[in-house]
C-alpha cells in the first residue's frame, strides 16, 4: 500500500491512524460482533460512541454547556436554510458578510427566507482583502451577523472574529473548525461540514447556544429544528452513525495530537513555510492580503498558465493529487488541513522547486 498525499480541498484526507482504525474495527466493533454500520443507532454501544464523540468534540473545541452540539446532516450547505429557519424568529432580517463563493452561496439561500443586509464585501478586491471592520454597516436590530471565517475556495480567512456586540454571531467554519484555538463563546451558533477537518462528507456539526433555541419558525421541516435536534440527542431519525463514529477517531486523534493549541502551531508552520517558497519565488503567486492569507487551503498561480497541465500531471506522478483550483478560480489550490503531514507540504515545496527550475 501506498498512500499519496492529497490536497483535495473536500472530500481531504484523513489521518492514516484514524483510517487504520476503523479498518481494524471494520467487522467487528471491540467484541460486538458488528460493524459500526451495522449498529442500532438506540443502541448502547452506539450510544457510547456518540457521546465519547461529542465529549471529545466539546474537549477540543472548548465547548461550555451554555451550548448544544449537534451531529446533523446535508452538509454545510443544508445550514444555508436551516440558520434563517431556526434564527431570524420574529426578526425580518439577518446581517451578512460577503467573503467570497461560500458566503455568497449562504447568502443567496437565506435570501428564500427573510431580508439579507450585506454588511460588508470584499467583491471590489476581486475577494483578496477583508473588508474594514469600521466599515460593516451592521444592523444592531438584525436576528444575527452570518460570516464565513475561511472562504475555502478563496483562500481568504479572517485572522480576528468580528464584534458583533449584541447580535449572535454566526459562522460556517466549515474549513476552519479545530484548527486552531477558538473562543466559542463569542458565537451565537457555529456549524461546521464535517469533509475538510473532521470526517466523512453529509455529516454537519452545529454549535448552537442554547438561549437561541425554540425560535424556529413553525413552517420549518422538523429535521431542521435546532431544538427537535438538540432535545432528541440529534437522533430525532437515523443520524448518520458511521460518519458520526469516524469524526469521533477524529477527534481521538486530534487529543493525541495534543489538541488545538498544539494542531495551530503545527498548521501556522505549514502555512507559513508554504507562503514563504510562494512569496519569494517570481514563478508562484497567491493574491491574498498577507494578513487573510489561509492556514488552510493555499491557492496559487503559475506565472505561465499554459504549464498548469504539465504542473499537474508531474505532480501526480509524485502522488502529489488534487492540486488543481477550484473551476471559479483557476491555478492551484492545496488544501493543507490538520491531517496533512508537514511532510507533505515539504514535499509539495520540494516539487514546486524542482518544476520551477525546469520549466520556469
Ligand atoms: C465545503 C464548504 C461548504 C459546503 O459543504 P457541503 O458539506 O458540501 O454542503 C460550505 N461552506 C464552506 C466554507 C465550505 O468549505
Amino acid at each position: 500500500m501506498s498512500r499519496a498525499y492529497n490536497f483535495c480541498a473536500g472530500p481531504a484526507t484523513l489521518p492514516e491512524p484514524v483510517l487504520a482504525q476503523a479498518r481494524d474495527e471494520m467487522l467487528d466493533w471491540r467484541g460486538t460482533g458488528m460493524s459500526v454500520m451495522e449498529m442500532s443507532h438506540r443502541s448502547d454501544e452506539f450510544q457510547s460512541i456518540a457521546d465519547t464523540a461529542e465529549q471529545d468534540f466539546r474537549d477540543l473545541a472548548g465547548v461550555s454547556d451554555d451550548y448544544a452540539v449537534l451531529f446533523m446532516q446535508g452538509g454545510a450547505s443544508s445550514q444555508f436554510a436551516t440558520v434563517p429557519l431556526n434564527l431570524l424568529g420574529d426578526k425580518t432580517s439577518a446581517d451578512y458578510v460577503n467573503t467570497g463563493i461560500w458566503s455568497k452561496k449562504a447568502i443567496a439561500e437565506a435570501r428564500r427566507y427573510g431580508d439579507v443586509n450585506v454588511v460588508a464585501s470584499g467583491e471590489d478586491s476581486g475577494f483578496t482583502d477583508i473588508p474594514d471592520l469600521s466599515d460593516w454597516q451592521v444592523d444592531p436590530e438584525a436576528a444575527y451577523l452570518h460570516y464565513t471565517p475561511n472562504e475555502t475556495i478563496g483562500g481568504l480567512e479572517f485572522d480576528f472574529i468580528p464584534d458583533s456586540g449584541s447580535v449572535p454571531l454566526v459562522a460556517d467554519m466549515s474549513s476552519t473548525i479545530l484548527s486552531r484555538p477558538l473562543d466559542v463563546s463569542r458565537f451565537g451558533l457555529i456549524y461546521a461540514g464535517a469533509q475538510k477537518n473532521i470526517g466523512p462528507s453529509g455529516l454537519v456539526v452545529v454549535v448552537v447556544r442554547k438561549d437561541l433555541l425554540g425560535k424556529a419558525r413553525s413552517i420549518i421541516p422538523t429535521m431542521m429544528d435546532y431544538q427537535v435536534t438538540a432535545e432528541n440527542g440529534s437522533m430525532y431519525n437515523t443520524p448518520s452513525t458511521y460518519s458520526w463514529y469516524l469524526a469521533g477517531l477524529v477527534f481521538q486523534w486530534l487529543k493525541g495530537q495534543g489538541g488545538v493549541e498544539a494542531m495551530g502551531r503545527v498548521n501556522a508552520r505549514k502555512a507559513d513555510k508554504l507562503y514563504q517558497f510562494i512569496d519569494q519565488s517570481a514563478f508562484y503567486a497567491n493574491p491574498i492580503r498577507p494578513r487573510y492569507r489561509s492556514w488552510m487551503n493555499v491557492p496559487f498561480t503559475l506565472a505561465d498558465d499554459g504549464l498548469n497541465g504539465a504542473f499537474l500531471a508531474g505532480a501526480e506522478a509524485r502522488k502529489l493529487l488534487n492540486l488543481k483550483g477550484h473551476r471559479s478560480v483557476g491555478g492551484m489550490r492545496a488544501s493543507i488541513y490538520n491531517a496533512m503531514p508537514e511532510a507533505g507540504v515539504d514535499a509539495l515545496i520540494d516539487y514546486m522547486v524542482h518544476f520551477e527550475k525546469e520549466r520556469a
